[in-house]
């Protein structure tokens, strides 16, 4: 079904990135819609705590800034919808974004993020859920006193493993190389965890367990040697796919699938813009994600501004 209307803005992704275009558009006037497949909040929803976003200090957790963040887009009249995008096309000079419905657009603002990367080993898929995790906060309390592992060297392994270290009885990281990838604030503090080792240059090879895990058979790649590690869980941090497949052949992608833009968020595409964890060489921060999309808002404003009359504005402004 398609409707009628031809909206101004689709902002696809209500992480900090669409939220904070959503902010910026509704606040410009903007007939603007939000449309994400987990109802918003991204993956700042499953972090811990959020310490290097300005002017946080007092919020308990990720959570809490994703709501506020939402309340916030809903104040200036752009709601989030439930909805999962499944494919855009040119329609003539606009674009139709097909979710539930088809919405025909001026513009598409892409912030789908991306997802944490599979290890694509035997028993991962089988177990997810069921001790195999990418998500410390939401998992770990089901293994306090346990032994478990995690994978990886970037901040998000560490990350998290800080977290697991002080509910688990015991965190193995297991890393393909012989030094963390992580800032070093995140290296002081899990090394100096009492309770965490590390398995070097070593991958996982297969998850095992039946109904639950139960070990990971490693492999240490400087020497070959095969050997069981017992965990009753493994989070596996080794990076992040872009969410782009939806958009099929639309836009310019890096070898990596992340969206290719240029300094004001303009992708190959006229009209459609990519801003946050889903762009091509963002860094992959909030703040950077906040900052991207409200480069592109305000891009998408000035080019509406110069293709239309004026709208009518805010009454605050
Ligand atoms: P990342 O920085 O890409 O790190 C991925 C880690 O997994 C690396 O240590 C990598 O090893 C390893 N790895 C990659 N592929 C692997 C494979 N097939 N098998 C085994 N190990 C593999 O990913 P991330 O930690 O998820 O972080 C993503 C982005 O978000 C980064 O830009 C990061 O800075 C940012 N981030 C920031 C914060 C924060 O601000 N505190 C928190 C979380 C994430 P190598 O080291 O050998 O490449």
């Amino acid at each position: 079904m398609s409707t009628d209307k031809v909206l101004d803005l689709v902002i696809a992704g209500a992480g900090p990135a669409g939220m904070a275009a959503g902010i910026y558009a509704g606040r410009g006037g903007l007939d603007a819609l939000l449309l994400d497949m987990m109802g918003g909040g991204g993956q700042v929803n499953i972090i811990d705590r959020v310490e290097n976003y300005p002017g946080v200090m007092d919020l308990e957790t990720g959570a809490d800034l994703a709501e506020v963040m939402r309340k916030q887009t809903e104040s200036f009249g752009v709601g989030v919808k439930f909805e999962q995008i499944k494919k855009v096309e040119a329609d003539g000079d606009l674009l139709a974004v097909t979710g539930a419905k088809t919405y025909r657009t001026k513009k598409l603002l892409v912030a789908t993020g991306a997802r944490h990367r599979p290890m694509k080993v035997p028993g991962e898929g089988k177990l997810m859920g069921r001790g195999v995790s990418v998500c410390a906060t939401c998992d770990g309390p089901f293994f306090k006193g346990k032994h478990v592992a995690v994978v990886g060297g970037g901040d998000s392994a560490i990350m998290e493993a800080v977290y697991l270290s002080r509910i688990v009885e015991r965190v193995t990281i297991i890393h393909r190389r012989d030094r963390l990838r992580a800032e070093k604030l995140l290296q002081d503090r899990i090394f100096a965890a009492g309770n965490v080792d590390f398995c070097w240059d070593t991958v996982v090879q297969e998850v095992v367990g039946d109904e639950a895990v139960t070990a990971l058979k490693l492999k240490n790649l400087k020497s070959d040697e095969v050997s069981d590690l017992e965990v009753a869980a493994v989070f596996v941090f080794i990076g992040l796919v872009p969410n782009t497949e939806f958009l099929e052949g639309l836009v310019e992608l890096d070898e990596s699938g992340f969206i290719k833009t240029d300094s004001r968020m303009r992708t190959s595409r006229a009209n459609v813009f990519a801003a946050g964890d889903v762009r091509s060489d963002s860094v992959r921060q909030i703040g950077v994600a906040v900052g991207e999309a409200i480069t592109a808002a305000v891009t998408i404003q000035e080019e509406l501004d110069s293709q239309t009359p004026p709208r009518k504005h805010l009454k605050s402004e």
